[in-house]
């Protein structure tokens, strides 16, 4: 006896524990027949905006390489200019050589110069009494000798600071070489530089841009689900309003689908896209047959046609019928519609249109609801077939 009691305890944990998991996908379902499409619409539109912000995530991280490269450029053109900085320092110091040494080859040229005049006026007069004065041959010769010397060490000293002057100009032309290296190596980082900053403007704007889709994409998300709530609003509105007559003058509930009582959406509570809803009536489609569209949809009860809508979102096209004593019933997503305000319709008899699938709605079916003394209850368990 224990045994068995246990036994059906552990089956009904279990059977427990399968419904759990199963309720959240069940409550999905129920979302189905109205609410699929809009739920699709808003997916598409969150897909797109997670496109977006991965975009904008490859853009920024896309600028943040080109800043770091700009850093580098930076820090590259300082340094050059450095160099180049340095290297006209030593051009100057080499061009200040090079005038020192140009001034010490003129000093040098212009005393020799002045020693060779000297020596010519001796030669045409003075010499003539310098050479008288040597008594002898060999003092002749030495101071023939002198002078040839003195012409030879002032030569070889003049080639010599030439030799220096043209090893200053050959540094001074290398000096210069770099210097011109170093002004091309500056030229191609700046306009490295002026690249990159175009290109880092053309993410900014590119940034920007995508921006104002993200925006626009809220704004889109935003427009779907308020439209949607809008409609229902109005839908909820109108069944509120007072009857035309106190008394109830409905008769017995009449299926509104002759043919077709397939209930693929009850009535209750729902998600949609993860926030709680509430179906406010039941759906209707073609169960096992092949198509609903089109189907007449009759007045449940009789009454008077009290709105016709021909809406884009919620119910789409859409009548609701007064049966007094603020007994309503609503049909929705309709295809057609075959009345107008004001008609007197007959339960079960009179067509009211056909079964589509306007406003928020995946398939063709039929959204119905009642609305009992003002207020909604699950049509289910009044209709007849
Ligand atoms: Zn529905």
């Amino acid at each position: 006896m224990k045994k068995t009691t246990a036994r059906i305890l552990c089956f009904l944990l279990a059977a427990v524990m399968l419904l759990m998991l199963a309720l959240p996908y069940a409550v999905r379902v129920l979302a189905a027949d109205d609410l699929q499409q809009l739920e699709q619409q808003l997916q598409d539109v969150r897909n797109e905006g997670k496109e977006l912000e991965e975009k904008q995530e490859q853009q920024e991280a896309y600028k943040e390489n080109l800043e770091a490269q700009n850093e580098i450029i930076k820090q590259q053109i300082a340094t050059i200019a450095d160099s180049i900085a340095t290297t006209k320092e030593s051009l100057a110091q080499k061009q200040a050589e090079l005038d020192q040494k140009r001034r010490e080859i003129e000093e040098t040229n212009a005393l020799f110069c002045e020693r060779l005049r000297a020596m010519q006026v001796n030669r045409s007069s003075g010499m003539l009494s310098t050479l008288l004065a040597v008594n002898t041959f060999d003092e002749l010769l030495t101071a023939s000798t002198t002078l040839s010397r003195i012409s030879a060490a002032d030569t070889s000293l003049l080639e010599k600071l030439g030799d220096e002057q043209a090893e200053i100009e050959r540094q001074e032309n290398e000096i210069n070489d770099q210097l011109t290296q170093l002004e091309t190596d500056q030229a191609a980082l700046e306009s490295k530089k002026q690249e990159l900053a175009s290109n880092i403007q053309a993410a900014d704007n590119s940034i920007d841009e995508i921006e104002a889709l993200k925006l626009a994409n809220k704004d889109e998300e935003a427009r779907l689900v308020k439209e949607y709530n809008e409609a229902r609003a109005q839908a909820e509105a109108e069944l509120g309003r007072p009857s035309g007559s106190p008394e109830f003058v409905g008769g017995a509930y009449n299926w509104p689908v002759p043919g077709y009582y397939n209930i693929s959406s009850p009535y209750g509570p729902r998600t949609l896209y993860g926030v709680p809803d509430f179906h406010t009536g039941i759906d209707i489609n073609k169960g096992t047959y092949a198509t609903i569209y089109g189907a007449n949809i009759v007045a449940s009860l009789s009454g008077t046609v009290q709105t016709v809508v021909y809406g884009s979102r919620g119910y789409g096209y859409y009548v609701i019928v007064d049966h007094g004593g603020n007994n309503k019933t609503l049909y929705g997503h309709m295809s057609r519609i075959d009345v107008t305000v004001g008609q007197q319709v007959v339960g079960g008899v009179t067509v009211l249109g056909g079964v589509g699938s306007t406003g928020n709605s995946t398939g063709p079916h039929l959204h119905f609801e009642i609305r009992l003394n003002g207020q909604q209850v699950d049509p289910a368990p009044y209709l007849g077939r």
